[in-house]
């Protein structure tokens, strides 16, 4: 981690697109007047970046810097929307490992929502790395996409700990794991059973297991009941928005995106560019992802210090357009000199939380990561490019593998078993068929077998993918279609 130094701390700074320039500026003046130290080296990413043709939308120069630096400061980045290019900040966040995306959502002063005087203080904990943003993606067909939803228990384990950390730092008591367990039971289970194990190890923080969708309806019923959520991903994406709708907008929610040894701070805000050049944006969503960087480097004072004063702006009822508009806002260059002129000044709005620095997990490096005593495959799911009647179909690959000591178990559409039907009931078929064949004794299906069985299939059918089905300390590690016994 970066050390901070008598002579500063070194951070790259990426002002990014749209309205980035003025945020982060904002920011930049604010942190530098409050004494803090640091030396910002100024580097690029984004939309003008891609327009270079680089696809990451990340320079070298940009990387070398945070390789450096350890530390990163950031405005929003436009990603392009069409095909080939990544995310800039996708990229960002995974070359760079940063696996916990933490974003506070606090009531603000003055600030009219519907929760107003509820005392919402909450921190989303979204898993960053993993999940469906692997961005692993295949058309199956030319009407059927396929997104892998990948899930690591390693990664797991490290989200859940990290929230638990997370809370004791923040002298939290209480955290909540939001998942879809009950559908999606491997991969969005692999988070539920992580994270009661990993709750034994924090006795003095109290652990719950919700389920995602509940967790939504209870944040805009009861969102004062929440301290710390951990979750993965793509649920976390959108729960960090839905909560940042409740104290005030986009330009109140600031974020972390925090690795073991690298820290991007960002809003959860995009580039706006609607907004861009206007000097009207909120700055408080950078600002406050600056003072968790403060914070985070143990800059505990100068964070404070920052932090009440936009308190005590808001207080005052200084604001920008987005808090009312056509009703007295100033502009973020006027909002920026008013925090400004408001340091040493305390708010009794919030009270002050004992921050401490987070101890961040270190689990094992090794690549296999969970040991299994043994590992058997059953059978095959051969996914099948076919409009053919399931009825013709069905019989035609049980005469295909006849001779084999293989059956074909049953065929499934969408998650659903069609062959045999069941009751007679057919759901809208597309032509994406997955064909389960398992093996019939004892052994395993092995190399030879599968091949055997794939070439008698091909003989017929376009194949566009294929499963292993793997019993892993003789439980099974793939799940039934509905219907299937
Ligand atoms: P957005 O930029 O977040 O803007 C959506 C709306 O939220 C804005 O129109 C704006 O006004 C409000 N808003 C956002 N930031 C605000 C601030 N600081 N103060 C006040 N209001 C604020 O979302 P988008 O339009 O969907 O995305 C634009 C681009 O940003 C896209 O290219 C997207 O990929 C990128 N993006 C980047 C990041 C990132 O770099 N981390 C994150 C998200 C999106 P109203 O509420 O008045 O409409």
């Amino acid at each position: 981690m970066s050390a901070n130094k008598s002579n500063g701390t070194d951070v790259t700074l990426i002002y990014g697109d749209g309205i980035g320039k003025e945020v982060v500026g904002a920011t930049k003046k604010i942190i530098d007047a409050s004494g803090v130290k640091i030396n910002w080296h100024v580097c690029e990413a984004g939309a003008e970046v891609f327009r270079r043709g680089i696809a990451s939308g990340v320079t070298d120069e940009t990387l070398e810097s945070i390789k450096k630096t350890r530390l990163v400061l950031k405005g929003p980045l436009e990603t392009p929307v069409g095909f080939g290019e990544k995310s800039a900040n996708v990229t960002l966040r995974k070359l760079f490992e940063t696996y916990a995306n933490t974003r506070p959502v606090r009531e603000f002063p003055n600030i009219d929502t519907p929760y107003k005087g509820r005392g919402i203080d909450i921190m989303i904990v979204r898993e960053n790395v993993e999940d469906l943003y692997a961005g692993i993606e295949h058309m199956q067909t030319p009407g059927v996409a396929q997104t892998l939803k990948l899930i690591t228990r390693k990664g797991c384990e490290k989200i859940c700990r990290f929230a638990f950390e997370l809370a004791r730092a923040e002298g939290r008591k209480k955290v909540h794991c939001a998942t879809k367990a009950n559908i999606m039971k491997f991969s969005e289970g692999m988070l539920k059973h992580a994270f009661e194990d990993v709750a034994k190890d924090f006795k003095d923080i109290q652990a719950h297991h919700i389920i995602i969708d509940n967790c939504a309806h209870q944040l805009v019923r009861t969102p004062e009941d929440f301290d710390v959520i951990v979750t993965s991903n793509m649920n976390g994406d959108i729960l960090s928005d839905l909560a940042s709708g409740l104290v005030g907008g986009l330009g109140f929610a600031p974020g972390a995106n925090l690795g073991t040894d690298i820290a991007i701070f960002e809003a959860v805000h995009g580039s706006a560019p609607l907004f861009a050049g206007k000097n009207v944006i909120n700055p408080i969503a950078v600002l406050l992802s600056g003072v968790m960087m403060l914070r985070h480097i143990g800059e505990f004072e100068g964070a404070q210090k920052i932090e009440q004063a936009v308190l005590s702006t808001l207080e005052d009822g200084v604001y920008t357009q987005d808090v009312h508009k056509n009703d007295g806002a100033v502009s973020t260059t006027e909002f920026t000199d008013a925090i400004i002129e408001r340091f040493g000044r305390t708010s009794t709005f919030w009270s002050s939380r004992d921050y401490k620095k987070i101890k961040m997990p270190l689990l094992p490096d090794n690549r296999k990561y969970v040991p299994v005593k043994s590992q058997k495959v059953q059978g095959l799911d051969v996914f099948l490019d076919t409009e053919e009647d399931v009825m013709v179909l069905g019989k035609t690959l049980e005469s295909l593998v006849s001779d084999l000591p293989v059956n074909l178990k049953m065929i499934g559409s969408k998650g659903v078993k069609v062959y045999p039907a069941v009751n007679g009931l057919l759901p809208d078929m597309v032509d994406h068929l997955q064909a389960r064949f398992m093996i019939n004794n004892d052994n395993e299906m092995d190399h030879a077998m599968t091949m055997e069985v794939m070439s008698r299939v091909a003989s017929k059918y376009n194949w566009m993918h294929l499963e292993r089905l793997t019993d892993f300390d003789q439980v099974p590690g793939y799940s039934k279609a509905q219907g299937e016994d």
